[in-house]
């Protein structure tokens, strides 16, 4: 029993060293892929479900190792954030949506991710004003979308930052609403524009019959409060459907489109519009 127990003790020592040592790896790869310009952004169009027309799409950042091919941001950016590295790739996204966005028809606006680290930085304002006058894209096509954690620590120079950039025209969306502990309790601090309802409510919603209760909730909430409701992860008809039923005013998800090149979703927009 001693040896088994040593041996299995071992075992493990050594799938923490492999663990330890891929991290290692992946953060000296994060590093080389930020100086060799290794990421792209892809975009997901969020859509106005009553005019059934594309108001905006997300940018959502995706790393093309040489090896590995095209890795997922769920895979990196918990290292990212981190390792700080968030920081120098979150300012390279940010720029980079805007510079796509400004070749995007003018009444389409971006979304851009934004990490805890990120938003804390003194200068964060700052980039955003620099990304948009480098771009030239106008503030009121920029979205922000940022999650509660972002704004657990360090709050009240987080929500000065968020004003900042909101009377400058820049718009604040919460994301994965619902999620966490205290999601309600932030909107009553901070005037988000946009609440993005987390896909786990519309996957659990269909087929029950409280279904879309709790959508309908947080839709009757943002309108009583201003602020217009997305709903994320809509991948069926039936979805749809109840988040329809339910009075959300916009939906992304793959029923409509996966996230795609700028290309791509460039030739949608402006085939659209023909
Ligand atoms: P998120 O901000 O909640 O982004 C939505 C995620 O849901 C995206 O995953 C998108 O591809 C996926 N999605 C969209 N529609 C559907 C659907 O109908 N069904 C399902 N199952 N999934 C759908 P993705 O691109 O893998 O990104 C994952 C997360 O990585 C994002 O979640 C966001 O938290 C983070 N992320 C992505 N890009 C950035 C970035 O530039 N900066 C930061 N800080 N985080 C980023
Ligand atoms: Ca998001
Ligand atoms: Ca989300
Ligand atoms: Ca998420």
């Amino acid at each position: 029993a001693k040896a088994a127990g040593r041996g299995t003790y071992c075992l493990f020592e050594s799938q923490m060293d492999e663990t330890a040592r891929e991290r290692t790896v992946m953060e000296r790869e994060l590093r080389e892929a930020l100086a060799y310009g290794r990421f792209e952004l892809h975009y997901q169009p969020l859509v106005d479900l009553d005019k059934n027309r594309i108001k905006g799409v997300e940018a959502l950042v995706r790393w093309r190792h040489p090896e590995r091919g095209l890795i997922s941001p769920g895979v990196f950016i918990p290292l990212a954030e981190e390792t700080g590295l968030i920081v120098p790739l979150g300012d390279w996204v940010l720029n980079q949506a805007c510079r796509d966005a400004a070749t995007l028809p003018d009444d389409i606006s971006v979304a851009v991710n934004v990490s805890a680290l990120q938003l804390r930085n003194r200068n964060f304002a700052q980039g955003v004003l620099m990304a948009l006058a480098a771009s030239g894209l106008k503030a009121t096509r920029l979205e922000l979308e940022i999650t509660e954690s972002v704004l657990l620590d360090d709050t009240e120079s987080n929500l000065e930052t968020l004003h900042t950039l909101r009377r400058l025209g820049v718009r604040i969306s919460m994301d994965d609403f619902g999620t966490g502990y205290s999601s309600i309790s932030y909107l009553r601090r901070f005037p988000f524009d946009k609440i993005k309802i987390d896909r786990s409510f519309v996957r659990d919603s269909v087929g029950r019959s409280d279904a879309g209760a709790i959508i309908r909730a947080i839709v009757g909430l943002g309108t009583s409060l201003g602020i217009t409701t997305l709903v994320e992860g809509v991948e069926t008809e039936a979805q749809l459907a109840t988040v329809r039923a339910e009075g959300a005013q916009e939906i992304q998800g793959y029923l409509f489109s996966p996230p795609r090149p700028l290309n791509e979703i460039s030739e949608m927009l402006y085939l659209a519009k023909t």
